[in-house]
């Protein structure tokens, strides 16, 4: 095989260290894979034949680089050049039932490669001078490359079992890589679904976001979905599946909407916190459905239900409940708001009101609403998207004139307590809250002046006088 991949000196130099040390070193996983697949990478992985940490000091001495250990799991980290470059000592696993910590014994690259989740993974170079860069593919990992297949290199159900995550790591695969997964696999993770119980949420986390910045992550989340893994760590999404019927009626599937949501998304925006709106923007709809006789489904206040559920999600998945999770919330709460504005009548007021409301996050609003629409009647989204076009527009015009985007009320509360020689107290909430109101509806421009004068008002009708 060639030996182009290569290239950079930091092989050599591994490679004359370990034959120094008088052990075999192998580079192994996703940099041989991504150099098949000319994917561009820079974290290389380096197996040894011995200690991985002894490996990596020497070579760090060499180059001159900080060497990181971590001695618990027998690896070490330097970096060099702009690579990552880990060191492990070849090993043998095993694992007990109720856990993914494996019990660890040094073995052969044989062994080492056995333990791989797939085979496209388990792809090795030798950096040993008698067959410097030959390809060591056990399990036709390089015609899986070829054919777009995940597989595991042993019986599935031993590999998925043992540490369950790769069921989560295949279908990020498939969802990054546009593969699909040997039917085996796929009937395997079906059968150890429930094994997902052992991992860290943390874990199920970071795949999930990985899919969710794949090219397109429906292609992912169908795929949790039929395995029956996704009602295991996010059922408040699984659960958006299905059509239920009455009286002839039915509406249309939450599950497979949300999912043109997302692809849609995609396309416009590489914001992953954007990306996860969109996956959540409907899971109020199951708790707020409702058949309406005569009239049909509806799922009214399904935005507001879907908002309240967002820290409980983000919770359970152990993501930071912080200002992305609010960002979030505030996307799914005002998701309808745009669309509602269209089919009433597009005034200044409800304008300012949303920008007011949507503050920054404004353009990320409209983009989630532009990939809302996902109807398949071609005249009605033409229809739509021409009306968004229009927000759009007005959106730029109304804040070019009345700056609402950041509002800050032109009079502050010390200036109230000042003018009318009061204390912190009830009344300048309301003198602010209708300076604000006034503002929002037109009825003053936004500036200093003309909020002065509403305030002199206000305070007068709440029985205050002006302190000289
Ligand atoms: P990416 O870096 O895009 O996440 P990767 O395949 O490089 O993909 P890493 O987590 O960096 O994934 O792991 C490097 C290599 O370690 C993999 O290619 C694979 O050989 C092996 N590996 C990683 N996680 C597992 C696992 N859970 N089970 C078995 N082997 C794994
Ligand atoms: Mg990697």
């Amino acid at each position: 095989m060639s030996i182009n991949f290569l290239e950079h000196k930091i092989f050599d130099i591994v490679s004359t260290t370990a034959k120094e040390n008088g052990v075999r070193a192998f580079v192994i996983g996703g940099y041989v894979r991504d150099c098949f697949l000319a994917r561009p990478c820079t974290d290389i992985d380096i197996v040894v034949e011995g200690s991985g940490i002894e490996i990596a000091k020497a070579v760090g001495k060499k180059v001159k680089s900080n060497v990181s250990i971590f001695k618990n799991f027998g690896t070490a980290m330097l970096k060099y050049d702009g690579l990552e470059i880990e060191f492990v000592g070849a090993r043998k696993e095993s694992y007990s039932h109720n856990s993914r910590k494996p019990i660890v014994e040094n073995g052969t690259l044989k062994e080492d490669q056995e333990r791989r989740d797939f085979t496209i993974n388990a792809l090795a170079f030798s950096l040993q001078e008698e067959d410097y860069g030959n390809l060591i593919d056990p399990f036709g990992g390089v015609a899986d490359l070829q054919n777009g297949i995940i597989r595991t290199p042993l019986d599935p159900d031993i590999t998925y079992s043992d540490d369950p995550l790769r069921m989560i790591r295949a279908i990020r695969f498939a969802a990054q890589l546009g593969f699909s997964i040997s039917e085996e696999s796929l009937r395997s993770i079906k059968r150890n679904k429930n094994r997902l119980e052992i991992l860290s949420r943390e874990r199920i986390a970071e795949e999930m976001n990985k899919i969710l910045m794949s090219p397109k992550p429906s292609i992912g989340l169908q795929l949790l979905q039929d395995c029956e893994l996704l009602e295991q760590f996010l059922p408040q999404l699984s659960r958006l599946q299905g059509v239920e019927t009455q009286e002839g009626r039915g509406h249309k599937d939450n599950f497979a909407h949300t999912l043109q949501v997302v692809d849609n998304i995609t396309t416009q925006t590489d914001n992953l916190w954007l990306r996860w709106a969109a996956l959540l923007h409907d899971i109020g709809k199951p708790a707020s459905k409702r058949y309406e006789p005569g009239i049909g489904w509806t799922f009214h206040t399904h935005e507001f239900i879907g908002a309240k559920m967002i820290p409980g999600v983000f919770k359970q998945m152990k993501m930071p409940l912080n200002e992305k999770m609010k960002y979030v919330q505030k996307l799914v709460a005002l998701h309808l708001r745009p669309t509602a504005l269209v089919e009433d009548c597009v005034t200044d007021s409800a304008i300012r009101r949303l920008l007011f409301d949507a503050g920054d996050d404004i353009d990320d609003l409209m983009i989630l609403c532009n990939a809302d629409i996902t109807s398949k009647n071609e005249n009605k989204v033409r229809k739509i998207k021409e009306n968004f076009a229009l927000v759009t527009r007005k959106l730029v015009e109304v804040e070019a004139k009345d700056a609402i985007r950041n509002f800050q009320n032109p009079i502050t509360g010390e200036l109230i307590m000042e003018y009318f020689g009061i204390e912190p107290s009830r009344p300048i909430g309301i003198i602010k809250e209708a300076i604000k109101e006034a503002i929002l509806e037109g009825e003053i421009e936004n500036n200093f002046e003309q909020a002065f004068a509403l305030m002199k008002i206000k305070g007068e009708e709440l029985g205050l006088v002006h302190k000289k």
